[in-house]
């Protein structure tokens, strides 16, 4: 497993108060003890990303994420790929000595840790759809996942219909062989960067078998300018301009990725990785509103003294940061065990679970720390609450994630 430690914030807050106190442990050390040791790969690709995120304010600015026309979804996907910061945190099948799933999933955490901290966290939420779910579906696509890597395309995985997500085996939307072509009809919504989607993951019923002999529903691969395919922006609290609703009107079928009967299980094996890698971002923002929180109550003055002086404030803060460590542990065992191919359902849903539970408990408890300021629109902590609402319900909703846990 790729270390992670250097990268990762340590556990802990800091929590002392005597900050004009600048004592110099160390006047004189040894230059040659402050450099990085021997070169490592990991490292490099956590600064490259670090630098990336400075270098490009325009595409990061958490304004630019609050409007729901402008989002910059296909700019930022673009720029990561020409950065060659998509495939690089991708398993390099030529790579020889550690394991290459191992070393792009250490990437990848790095990856979501990193733009957590950026623009309040809302860009990263198009990186991980990106790479995360629709990306990683093609896996075995070589045909498209060089445009993908390149982030020269961009993906949306479409299962969820107005009519429900939870329960996907009733599905509204079909696919039909007419004149020996495959098209697909129906409606899709909260499609998370269908807006920006050049490619869309469909899973549709099945009825007359025409993707194979099993009943149930296809996985299929549909190109939005392949006629056929409207897609609409939508108003959500959180997330803003990232989701879209679909209208498919006999959209030709470029590939059946899976078909009848196998869509469902497809997703079902993808959902375990999504739901892990999902746990890690999420805890990772709870870290970034967190932080922002203790120094808000550091510098935040009520009855004469800084709000941190009361213990009350100390000792939540201090609760919260034993919680964010807690949940990232978990999330992080989750990504070892992606490495091992032994990660379950359940224990993939746990951590989805707690660090969604997490999330919005951490965006709460700091937006009522900061005051009416919290409540503004825009601050880390309203943000973080808004979109902690909405990753309650995206990749699957709590509910079901406490179903599959009883499931084991
Ligand atoms: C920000 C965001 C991004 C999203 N991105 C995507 C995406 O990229 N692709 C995609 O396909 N979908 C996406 N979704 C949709 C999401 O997957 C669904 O909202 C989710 O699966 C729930 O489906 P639903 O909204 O239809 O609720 P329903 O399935 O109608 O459920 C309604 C409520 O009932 C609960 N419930 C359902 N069944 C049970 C039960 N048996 N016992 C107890 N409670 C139950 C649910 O947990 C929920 O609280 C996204 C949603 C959001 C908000």
């Amino acid at each position: 497993m790729t270390d992670t430690r250097t990268s990762l914030p340590n556990p802990g807050l800091d929590l002392d108060l005597d900050l004009d106190v600048d004592v110099d442990l160390d006047p004189d050390p040894d230059p040659d003890l402050r450099r990085e040791p021997a070169s490592n790969p990991d490292q490099d690709y956590a600064d490259r990303v670090v630098a990336f995120i400075d270098a490009h304010p325009g595409l990061v600015a958490a304004e630019r994420w609050e409007e729901p026309a402008t989002p910059p979804v296909r700019e930022l996907i673009a720029a990561l790929g020409a950065a060659g910061l998509l495939r690089d945190a991708w398993p390099d099948k030529g790579r020889v000595g550690r394991s290459p799933l191992c070393l792009a999933l250490g990437r990848a955490i790095q990856l979501h840790t990193a733009f957590a901290r950026a623009g309040n966290g809302a860009p990263g939420a198009a990186v991980l759809t990106h790479l995360e779910v629709g990306t990683r579906l093609l896996a075995h696509h070589p045909a498209h996942l060089d445009g993908l890597l390149d982030g020269t395309t961009t993906i949306s995985l479409a299962a969820t219909e107005p009519d429900g997500g939870s329960d996907l085996a009733g599905l509204s939307t079909t696919v039909r062989r007419v004149d020996g072509r495959l098209t697909v009809s129906g409606q899709k919504w909260f499609i998370s960067n269908a807006p920006f989607a050049d490619l869309l993951l469909v899973l549709a019923d099945d009825p007359e078998q025409a993707t194979g002999p099993r009943s149930g529903p296809a996985l299929l691969l549909v190109a939005v300018a392949g006629g056929g395919v409207r897609v609409e922006s939508l108003a959500g609290s959180g997330h803003t301009g990232l989701t879209g609703s679909i209208v498919l009107d006999d959209a030709p079928v470029l590939e059946v990725l899976a078909p009848a009967g196998q869509g469902l299980l497809t997703l079902m094996r993808h959902w375990i990785h999504e739901r892990v890698m999902l746990s890690v971002r999420m805890t990772e923002i709870a870290a970034a509103v967190l932080d922002d929180a203790v120094a808000g109550a550091r510098r935040r003055r009520t009855f004469g003294a800084p709000l941190l002086t009361n213990q009350h404030v100390r000792f939540l803060l201090a609760e919260l940061s034993a919680e964010v460590s807690e949940v990232r542990s978990a999330a992080l065992q989750g990504v070892r065990l992606l490495v091992e191919g032994s990660c379950t359902a359940a224990y993939a849903a746990m951590c989805k679970y707690r660090a969604s539970v997490l999330l919005r408990r951490v965006a709460d408890e700091s937006l009522q720390l900061a005051g009416a300021d919290g409540y503004r629109t825009g601050h880390p902590a309203e943000r973080a609450l808004r979109d902690g609402l909405g990753l309650a319900l995206a990749g699957g909703t709590d509910e079901l994630m406490l179903m599959q846990i009883g499931r084991g």
